[in-house]
């Protein structure tokens, strides 16, 4: 419980740290840090300060820089590792608790956000499936302010096989499976990607292959993957595919996926990436989103031995590393809202076991995604001209990875929309 004790703290008493940060455009203010890691690939400045104005970043400095005088320094956020805002490339806004968003009371709202995304750094995330509109009008309310939360990336109703909903998803409320769209025809599949983009979709959600029970995999046509990917492209969107297996790894490849969204631990035949299959994927420059831990939230729901976990978990470990090893983009995700633990710490465990150093676990946080959705020159790392999305950790991760989920304060564009109170 105590975890929800800091986080109500941190609802009210956050307010007034908050209000201090609150910028109307042009407001200036410093947050000062023991460290600063600017971007994955420089070194840390040590004792820094990164000066804020409005919704971007004005200038980054060290002890040793001239400071801007007659400046507030925010005393609620200062004091820590400072990093660029994190993304979690792979989210749901699937729970009942985010619900009728266009009218839902903000603090609600921003609680529910508070304990699955920004508590945790995340200032942008990616759903990959949900019900577009109202994800959509959460989305409206954040960027008018009226709702403290991240930016919102959203892939609108994902795309099924024929009669082919996932075994996992039988138990979501009835009148969201109802609305689940298993295009039958490359002209149905094109028309549900065109009415997600009308809705305000940026992307397209595609389970090219879906576990039924029992061993049974329903898989997408390739025709139908290949319009769906293409239509997407054409509106300047990615398009991300739910794999299940190795094979749907290679139906994701062939149809022209931009990013992979999980590993996979469904192979009948074993769970190995060939290097065949990692050097086309590295081909068609697809990204992959580990989602490591949600495997062991699975299998331990499954009833699954611990030494077997250890052994499936280990497989989907061997892909993500040999991927990485090969170059290939790895982005961070979680699948929380699907998943009901939010608490990313056992990710970052895992990202590290599977061989990842903290440097690359930063990068598939901050500019591996920013790059991934062409916003490299709009954030994803602490520079001058870019928006002031930063999180402010309590210790340094590179020294200890389960720091990346210590985290003290969120700010985005600006604001703080997460301030912890009880340290
Ligand atoms: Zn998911």
């Amino acid at each position: 419980m105590k975890w929800l004790t800091a986080v109500l703290l941190a609802a009210v008493a956050g307010c007034s740290s908050i209000q201090q940060s609150q910028s109307t455009s042009g407001d200036r203010w410093l947050l000062t840090g023991t460290k600063v890691y600017v971007s994955p690939d420089a070194p840390p400045l040590e004792n820094a300060w990164v000066l804020v104005s409005g919704s971007k970043i004005e200038a980054v400095g060290t002890a040793s820089t001239a400071r801007p005088k007659g400046i507030r320094t925010d005393s609620a956020c200062s004091g820590g590792v400072i990093t660029a805002g994190f993304q979690n490339s792979h989210v749901h806004f699937i729970d009942t608790v985010f619900g009728d968003a266009a009218t839902r009371p903000a603090a609600d709202l921003e609680q529910s956000l508070n304990r699955m995304l920004t508590s945790y750094g995340f200032t942008t995330v990616v759903d990959t499936g949900s019900l577009v509109d109202n994800t959509v009008a959460l989305r409206q309310r954040i960027e008018r302010g009226d709702v403290k939360g991240p930016a919102i990336l959203t892939a609108g109703l994902p795309l099924y096989p024929p009669n082919g909903l996932p075994i996992y998803l039988r138990d979501l409320p009835p009148a969201l499976l109802s609305q689940l769209p298993q295009p039958a025809t490359t002209d149905e599949a094109v028309a549900i990607v065109r009415r997600n983009f009308a809705s305000g979709a940026n992307g397209t959600k595609l389970f090219v292959a879906t576990p039924q029970g029992g061993g049974e995999i329903k898989r997408m046509s390739p025709d139908i993957a290949r319009a769906a990917a293409a239509e997407t492209h054409a509106r300047g969107g990615l398009v991300m595919a739910h794999p299940t297996d190795p094979e749907g790894v290679a139906a994701a490849v062939t149809a022209g996926v931009d990013i992979v969204v999980h590993t996979t631990i469904d192979g009948r035949k074993g769970d190995t990436w060939s290097p065949d299959l990692i050097r086309d994927m590295r081909a068609r420059n697809v990204s992959v989103i580990p989602t490591l831990k949600l495997w062991r939230y699975e299998l331990a729901k499954a009833k699954v031995p611990a030494n077997i976990q250890d052994l499936i978990v280990g497989d989907a470990e061997k892909q993500l590393k040999a991927f990485s090893d090969a170059g290939g983009q790895v982005l961070f995700g979680t699948d929380v809202g699907y998943m009901s633990e939010f608490d990313p710490t056992d990710e970052y465990v895992l990202m590290a076991h599977a061989g990842l150093t903290p440097v690359q676990i930063l990068t598939s946080l901050t500019t591996a995604p920013a790059a991934r959705w062409r916003a490299e020159g709009t954030r994803g790392r602490v520079q001058p001209k870019l928006a002031a999305d930063l999180v402010v950790l309590n210790g340094d991760p590179v020294t200890d990875v389960k720091r990346f989920a210590d985290v003290k304060c969120t700010i985005r564009a600006g604001r703080a929309v997460f301030v912890r109170m009880d340290r």
